[in-house]
């Protein structure tokens, strides 16, 4: 995929915030101001139209708002970014002088709708961001990249701003890391930033949230403010004021990704040999586990079994988690890795019985 390294999203440690919804001109103006103060905030946010899970809600204050985002770009020198839906977003973004747009993740569930943005972006040079869809799937999220790219749009980013419906505790959209380090194993060359403001919808977690995208070497973060969060017409629960966002960014601690130290680099290179090492060893311990199960695959469609003895498997269960819980394995880590086992022993042994 064509990418334009040049371009402002490829900023290490890329920080936007700013209001969920832009109100009025004065929150706005007072919103821009104090994000600008804290020193930390590269592009200011503010959603123009909101998309709004229920009718009747504050959806955002619409076109006039792009001449506050203007006035407020003027005021403190910050670039802005705001949420498209629709070509005719993108058409009103680019004309008013908007810095970067993003797609909600409503709007990257929709192929329709992505196609559209597509379309009205061939041939610019805005920097877009793609959150990801509600829906924990990442080839939809990866399938709105494409049709960008597709057009033509050589300044593409990622948001990881959770995933709905999923009953996590704490967390108003799960985070699910893994889909999101999945993603960007699949597409290096995009940066993909974090937003805390969605995932937690609190603002307890806020930090913690953030740290852990630091600690996985996210590129950037998106982060909502308000000047007085509890009164915010969209996401009051989750909005910090610019001081406190301001003490929020100053308390993350970015890590380096490499060092220079040669006694450093040595031992994780010896240490990276050792894991190397076992992985080849448990995967030979795998393949040796399917073969077995294949025996027993032959022995059963001998003597008409089904694949599937119940019994058998919860006392697999039972006697692995009693040596993994000795061992001080995490449970959830060993039961994923048991399922998997077993679907593909399942499934090896169905391809022998047909
Ligand atoms: C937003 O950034 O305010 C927003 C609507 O986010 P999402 O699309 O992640 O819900
Ligand atoms: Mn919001």
């Amino acid at each position: 995929m064509k990418q334009d390294n040049n371009s402002l999203i490829h900023r290490k440690r890329l920080t936007i915030a700013g209001a969920c919804s832009a109100e009025s001109r004065a929150q706005l103006l007072e919103v821009a101001r104090g994000v600008a103060a804290t020193g930390r905030v590269d592009i200011l946010r503010a959603g123009v139209w909101k998309p709004r899970t229920k009718p009747g809600s504050f959806e955002g204050a619409g076109d006039v708002a792009l001449e506050w985002l203007a006035e407020a770009k003027e005021l403190t020198g910050l670039p802005t970014a705001t949420e498209v839906a629709t070509a005719a977003h993108v058409e009103k973004a680019l004309k008013s002088g908007v810095d970067l747009l993003w797609i909600g993740a409503r709007t990257t569930s929709n192929p329709f709708s992505v196609q559209e943005i597509a379309e009205a972006l061939r041939g610019t040079e805005v920097p877009i961001l793609v959150k990801n869809p509600t829906t924990a799937d990442a080839e939809l999220w990866i399938g709105a990249v494409e049709r960008l790219a597709k057009c033509g749009v050589r300044n593409i980013g990622l948001i990881h701003r959770g995933f709905a419906g999923i009953n996590l505790s704490g967390y108003r959209n799960a985070p699910l890391w893994q889909i999101a380090l999945d993603v960007r194993r699949r597409l290096p060359e995009l940066p993909m930033l974090c937003d805390p403001s969605h995932i937690c919808g609190n603002r307890t977690a806020l930090l913690d949230v953030a740290q852990k995208a630091a600690d996985l070497d996210y590129s950037g973060l998106i982060i909502e403010s308000h000047p007085h969060p509890d009164e915010a017409l969209s996401d009051a629960e989750q909005q910090i004021t610019p001081a406190e966002l301001g003490r929020l960014l100053e308390s993350i601690v970015w890590r380096r990704t490499a060092t220079d130290s040669i006694v450093c680099n040595d031992e994780l290179e010896r240490l990276r040999g050792t894991i190397d090492r076992l992985d080849e060893e448990i995967f030979s311990l795998l393949a040796r586990r399917m073969e077995v199960s294949d025996e027993i695959g032959r022995l059963k469609l001998r003597n008409n079994l089904t694949i599937l003895q119940s019994g058998r498997w919860q006392e697999v269960v039972t006697k692995v988690l009693t040596t993994t819980d000795r061992l001080g394995l995490g449970r959830n880590c060993v039961e994923s890795i048991l399922e998997a086992i077993h679907l593909e022993s399942i499934e090896r042994q169905n391809k022998i019985m047909h």
